[in-house]
């Protein structure tokens, strides 16, 4: 049996087809242009090689209540011409089989979760720090919906003492997007994030942003790992600051094996940047 996956991104497309184990056979990446164009390519793709089921990890925000008249439509997202498009539903008219559809970064843990570092756990957070920040949440072995999805790339911090940027989220300024995403670090610092590498004050302040929201989300969520993914975070210097930082906030409240062992339980995503779209594969196993 094979499987349609799609992981969608503000700049492109990666399409792929595989198995039930997870083994990917073929793949294509398109750009994303207007909907109307890319859906097209990406149908090409797709047809004639007897998918029995789509799964799509998008950018959103989406619609993913099943009840709502506009399930799998993008919704209020800042890709202007993507914005209130029938993303699964134009999908499964063109190719005529079940579409599974929910947020990049769900299908990102969840593919951790089958695939990678996170087998056999229930409670996941995947986090990518990239052009936004997200967070894919899996509570009791399931991808965490809610009224909407998870949007915790927009969390309120506390400012750095030393960092005096005002922060570049529209909505908020100064949440964790605004302050920590890759645009913001190259915003603050007049470089790319990549060619501040050997710049420790760069990494101090970003890991101060990220520890704190981890802190927040293991106090509210009790994750049993956390996945940390997304081009901001190649900067392997990173994690063991931002152990540091949680270690730090936390301060001895919570005592589990989990916080006793940080490099375990902060972790890189394990996957290649495969965990994307192995759970979008996922996501159209369980639509079948
Ligand atoms: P996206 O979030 O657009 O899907 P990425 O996760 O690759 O894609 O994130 C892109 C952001 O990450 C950019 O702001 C870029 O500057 C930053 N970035 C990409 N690679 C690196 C790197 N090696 N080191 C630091 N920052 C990086
Ligand atoms: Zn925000």
């Amino acid at each position: 049996m094979i499987y349609g996956a799609i992981e969608a991104g503000g700049t492109k497309m990666v399409c792929a087809i595989g198995t039930a184990d997870g083994q990917l056979l073929s793949e294509a990446t398109f750009a994303t242009k207007e909907p109307a164009e890319t859906t097209r390519e990406m149908v090409a793709f797709f047809q004639e090689k007897k998918i029995k089921a789509l799964g799509i990890g998008s950018f959103g925000p989406v619609d993913l209540n099943p009840a709502s008249p506009t399930y799998g439509h993008l919704l209020e997202t800042p890709k202007l011409a993507w914005r209130y498009f029938d993303f699964a539903g134009t999908l499964q008219r063109a190719l005529a089989v079940p579409v599974g559809i929910d947020t990049d970064v769900n299908a990102a843990c969840l593919g951790e979760m089958i695939y990678g570092c996170a087998q056999g756990l229930k409670n996941v957070i995947y986090l990518t720090v990239g052009t936004g920040i997200g967070a894919g949440v899996a509570v009791d072995g399931k991808l965490l919906h809610g009224m909407l999805h998870p949007e915790a790339g927009h969390i309120l911090l506390e400012p750095h003492p030393e960092d005096s940027y005002p922060g570049n989220c529209p909505y908020h300024k100064r949440c964790l997007e605004g302050m920590a995403s890759g645009p913001a670090i190259a915003e603050r610092w007049g470089a790319k994030a990549v060619d501040l590498h050997d710049q420790p004050k760069v990494w101090e302040i970003e890991s101060y942003y990220i520890g704190q929201a981890l802190v927040n989300y293991i106090l509210v969520l009790s994750p049993e790992k956390i996945i940390l993914g997304g081009g901001v975070m190649k900067q392997t210097q990173l994690f063991p600051l931002v152990r540091r930082q949680v270690a730090r906030l936390i301060n001895g409240y919570l005592k589990t094996k989990e916080l006793k062992d940080l490099d375990n339980y902060i972790v890189p995503n394990s996957l290649k940047d495969r965990q994307g779209i192995l759970g979008a594969l996922e996501l159209a196993k369980r639509v079948c």
